[in-house]
């Protein structure tokens, strides 16, 4: 018989899929790395089960341990069901603008979730960091993660994504292209490719405009907020190894959402905006590039928690966002 001991021994191995429409007029070959093939739906999966083996290891936590994390994403979703999988309770801390379906998918796991206000100054003791902070000091065997300083973070991509994408290009990939939120998956992924290749595979980063990575740090103007989520970042993260990467591209939310998309109904790829982000930045770096190069581009995580956003064409039009025009089949009046 051949079955998973349980889910989160499911973690990792993702495919590679080659894109073939957005990719028109690129000699390279460009390959998506689909991280919605994890089982909490994204790439975060893998940095959960790493920092929870390592926790326990270390002794940080203990059966009967409760995993305190402020996070209403990805991360949320993998380090629950890699909780709930080892016995352990988890708590995340979000703000109150966090939308009601990201804290009812973290509540479907069985996480508890404590809702803060947003419009309070971090050192209020109701803000997001004042809150998640009292609980690790006051819940009996709290743990809290830490994903933008916790190094087990790089090291979880540095022992899987990078080697499954050594071995399922057969040694031949010349670019690895990912968005950078806390870092972690381009300095793992990236380190152990450039160690693999003696250097040779080129490590490109995206980030949206208004994000701190790519900005120049004479103009403090450069860095502000934007609607694409999950990557870039206003601070410098110790997940993060600005070295490992060689060169970083600033992508708009215009062109990130645009992208996305494409990529569902040209690829049959439903994935979220970030996804579309690094899919730009790797059209960018593969467009001079010979037949030979092989880029792959991470995809982080699935579209559907993005359905009512960059797949709606409303919330695209009220934020100044084209939205394609659609063939018009069904008769007026039975849209
Ligand atoms: N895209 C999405 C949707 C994410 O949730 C994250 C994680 N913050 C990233 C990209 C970036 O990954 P990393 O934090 O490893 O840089």
């Amino acid at each position: 018989m051949r079955y998973a001991s349980s889910i989160d021994a499911l973690v990792g191995s993702t495919p590679l899929v080659r894109l073939n429409h957005v990719t028109e007029g690129i000699a390279a070959t460009v390959l998506a790395k689909v991280e919605y093939f994890n089982p909490g739906g994204s790439s975060k999966d893998r940095i959960a089960a790493n920092i929870i083996d390592a926790a326990e290891r270390e002794g940080k936590l203990r059966p009967g341990g409760v995993i305190v994390e402020p996070t209403s994403g990805n991360t949320g979703v993998g380090l629950a069901l890699v909780a709930q999988q080892r016995g352990y309770r988890s708590v995340f801390v979000v703000p109150d603008k966090v939308s009601a379906d990201k804290i009812a998918v973290l509540r479907a796991y069985g996480a508890e979730v404590v809702v803060t206000p947003t419009a309070v100054e971090p050192n209020d003791p109701r803000s997001y960091y004042s809150v998640s902070d009292r609980l690790v000091r006051e819940i009996p065997g709290a743990y809290k993660p830490d994903q933008y300083s916790n190094q087990n973070a790089p090291r979880s991509h540095f022992g899987s994504t990078g080697p499954e994408i050594w071995r399922d290009t057969d040694r031949r990939v010349t670019h690895f292209v990912a968005g950078v939120g806390t870092g972690g998956t381009i300095t793992g992924t990236g380190r152990f490719l450039k160690q693999a290749s003696d250097g040779r595979v080129r490590i490109v980063g995206a980030d949206p405009v208004g994000s701190i990575y790519s900005a120049d740090p004479s103009q403090p103007d450069q860095v502000h907020g934007y609607l694409v989520e999950g990557v870039g970042e206003d601070f410098w993260p110790g997940a993060y190894d600005p070295s490992v990467v060689d060169e970083i591209h600033r992508v708009s939310d215009a062109e990130s959402f645009a992208m996305t998309r494409r990529l569902a109904r040209e690829e049959g790829l439903l994935v979220g905006g970030s996804s579309g982000m690094a899919v730009v930045a790797a059209l960018r770096a593969a467009r001079d590039l010979p037949e030979s190069a092989v880029v792959v581009v991470l995809l982080p995580d699935h579209g559907r928690g993005y359905l009512g956003k960059v797949f709606d064409d409303e919330w695209m039009r009220a934020r100044g966002f084209e939205v394609e025009a659609t063939d018009a089949l069904v008769p007026a009046g039975l849209q």
